[in-house]
């Protein structure tokens, strides 16, 4: 059993511009940022960062955990033995033991894909343009936020200016009703560079959601169905065989993830917690190591944030 010094450091970062959630306005992003060392002398980090309203512990619950630690010190043990309800914590500490483990100089891929996030609105018709130049090609845009013909109106302009070998997402947050998600369905059916529709219904109505799965060719992903790792089983287990949208930050330990997703063989597309370059590149290593094949919600900027 490998024994480890312990250190942590809370942080707040404000965002640079407030993201508006369907939980209210975001403005500052509390984390910690923990350190293990070896008794060799190595050391390596891991970050919490808690979402406490898509399911994971609050900051306050992490940092009591960090807290109670005595004397400074943990064990593997103690790491695996992390609670469930901790997940972002699992995900921390347990990204930040793998590190000891894993050869991390050669294994994160270069040229891992970012989607970027559009504005919502007809905003997203400008952006778009210049979102390309830099080198995106995944997009990512809020549907449900406006009167579903003004937002056809806009969709309608917006494939006009996305290239021809771009791919749009479309994300409604839990947002449509049934109707109106036949009608994005009916009309993503005709269009082939839309790559998924993101949980169209509230997050209880899987069945609903599978229903127009089975009735439309264009892919649908589970966000906040799946916010967290029981959820991800539960819903794998009843049968959805879409796209999981996860977010390895507040998903638990990162080798159950992995083990999970390998064996049943989950389309995946990973997804930002608004974390630091710590737990970022932790989830890089993860998505790396599982060579996952969609492009990722990380952005490099908080605006590009993908919850
Ligand atoms: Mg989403």
């Amino acid at each position: 059993m490998n024994s480890y010094t312990f250190t942590y450091s809370i942080y707040q970062r404000p965002f640079r511009q407030p993201l508006k959630t369907s939980h209210g306005v975001w403005q500052v992003r509390a984390g910690i940022i923990i350190q293990l060392t070896d008794n060799l002398g190595r050391s390596h980090q891991g970050e919490i960062a808690p979402i406490p309203w898509f399911g994971s512990e609050s900051i306050e619950q992490a940092i009591l955990w960090c807290q109670q630690l005595s004397g400074d010190r943990i064990t593997s043990a103690q790491i695996y033995q992390i609670p469930d309800n901790l997940p972002a914590c699992q995900f921390g500490f347990g990204s930040a033991l793998t590190a000891f483990t894993s050869d991390r100089s050669k294994s994160i891929q270069t040229a891992l894909d970012i989607s970027a996030l559009l504005p919502s609105g007809a905003a997203a018709i400008e952006r778009l343009p210049a979102l390309s130049t830099q080198g995106y090609s995944t997009f990512k845009w809020k549907i449900g936020v406006l009167p579903i013909a003004q937002e056809v109106a806009i969709w309608t302009q917006l494939m006009t200016v996305l290239p021809a070998d771009a791919k749009l997402r479309l994300d409604a947050n839990g947002g449509l009703t049934y109707r109106e998600a036949e009608q994005w369905l009916e009309l993503c059916d005709r269009e082939s560079r839309i790559e998924f529709i993101e949980q169209p219904l509230a997050p209880d109505k899987i069945s609903q959601i599978r229903e127009l799965a089975q009735l439309h060719n264009t892919p649908i992903a589970l966000d906040e169905s799946v916010a967290t790792f029981d959820r991800i089983q539960s819903v794998s287990a009843d049968g959805w065989r879409g796209i999981y949208v996860v977010k390895p930050g507040i998903a638990g330990f990162p080798w159950r993830l992995a083990e999970f997703i390998t064996q049943y063989q989950l389309d995946v597309v990973f997804s930002s917690v608004m974390e630091t370059n710590v737990g970022r590149d932790a989830a890089f290593q993860l998505a790396s190591s599982l060579q996952l094949n969609r492009s990722m919600g990380f952005g490099i900027d908080e605006w590009f944030s993908d919850l």
